[in-house]
């Protein structure tokens, strides 16, 4: 958990991380619980996508985003899509998404701003990939399935990044909960992916008869590395989602299921 922390709020536990928040960005992660939302989306589901009633998901979210200190007009969620897509977000984008799916930013699961725009990203395994250069004041959010993360997205997110004025030597990232290589298992058919756009394939571990246990933090984090990020600015949570049930909602272990939330905005005081 290097860089993150439990924060127990008035109604809900979430992750946090506390050397961020003193620099004026809050990066948070949800927990399944505290919400209203029935089986199997029990209880804070905060996806919209996934086939839970509507009302209980803005329910939900307006709980999570109340505890740090914004609300859905002042956030923008996108339509992810496992692609590599990474879309620059203004104060004019706010509230997209956020009350129905129609106006999300189409197809896109990475998202910079400089602005005090709260971007919000939903996972049950996929990894949330957080970012934040100090010295410009740019955010980023991404969402990296196996997909995303063998085309690269973190990369791209550093592009938009950079062409915007930010340096990978200044920049932090963490990456939040998501499934670890204890849980997840798969196929030759990931691997080849993998083996087009790496060169290093450490990120997997031969389990035998063409089936490997894959480690997308590893492969994220090698990731950031490649791109001039230091290794003492990529705080890892090290949660794996499949393992705790009673905290996190997991595709892989139950199919259909709800989405925590990963959130990144600038505080909106000061
Ligand atoms: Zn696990």
């Amino acid at each position: 958990m290097t860089g993150w922390k439990w924060q127990r709020g008035r109604t809900l536990t979430y992750l946090t991380i506390p050397g961020w928040s003193k620099l004026g960005v809050m990066a948070a992660f949800a927990v399944r619980t505290g919400g209203a939302s029935e089986n199997p989306y029990s209880s804070l589901n905060l996806a919209l996508h996934v086939g839970d009633d509507p009302e209980a998901v803005l329910h939900n979210r307006a709980l999570f985003l109340g505890e740090l200190g914004y609300e859905s007009k002042d956030c923008v969620a996108a339509e992810q899509v496992h692609g590599t897509r990474v879309l620059w977000v203004t104060a004019k984008d706010r509230g997209r998404g956020m009350q129905s799916l129609e106006d999300a930013l189409p197809k896109c699961d990475g998202m910079v701003t400089g602005e005090k725009v709260g971007l919000l990203c939903f996972y049950a395994d996929c990894v949330p990939i957080y970012f934040f250069e100090p010295r410009t004041g740019l955010i980023g959010l991404a969402h990296a399935g196996w997909l995303g993360t063998a085309h690269k997205i973190a990369q791209e997110m550093l592009t938009i990044i950079k062409s915007a004025g930010g340096r990978p030597e200044n920049c932090l990232a963490a990456i939040g909960p998501c499934i670890g290589p204890c849980c997840y298992e798969v196929g030759e058919n990931v691997l080849n992916a993998f083996s087009e756009n790496f060169h290093n394939l450490a990120m997997f571990s031969s389990k035998g008869e063409g089936k490997y246990y894959l480690d997308l933090v590893k492969a994220n984090q090698m990731l950031l590395l490649a791109e001039g990020l230091w290794p003492e600015n990529i705080s890892i949570a090290g949660l794996c989602t499949a393992c705790q049930p009673e905290n996190f909602f997991s595709y892989r272990r139950d199919g259909v299921t709800g989405r925590m939330a990963a959130f990144i905005g600038k505080s909106l005081r000061g």
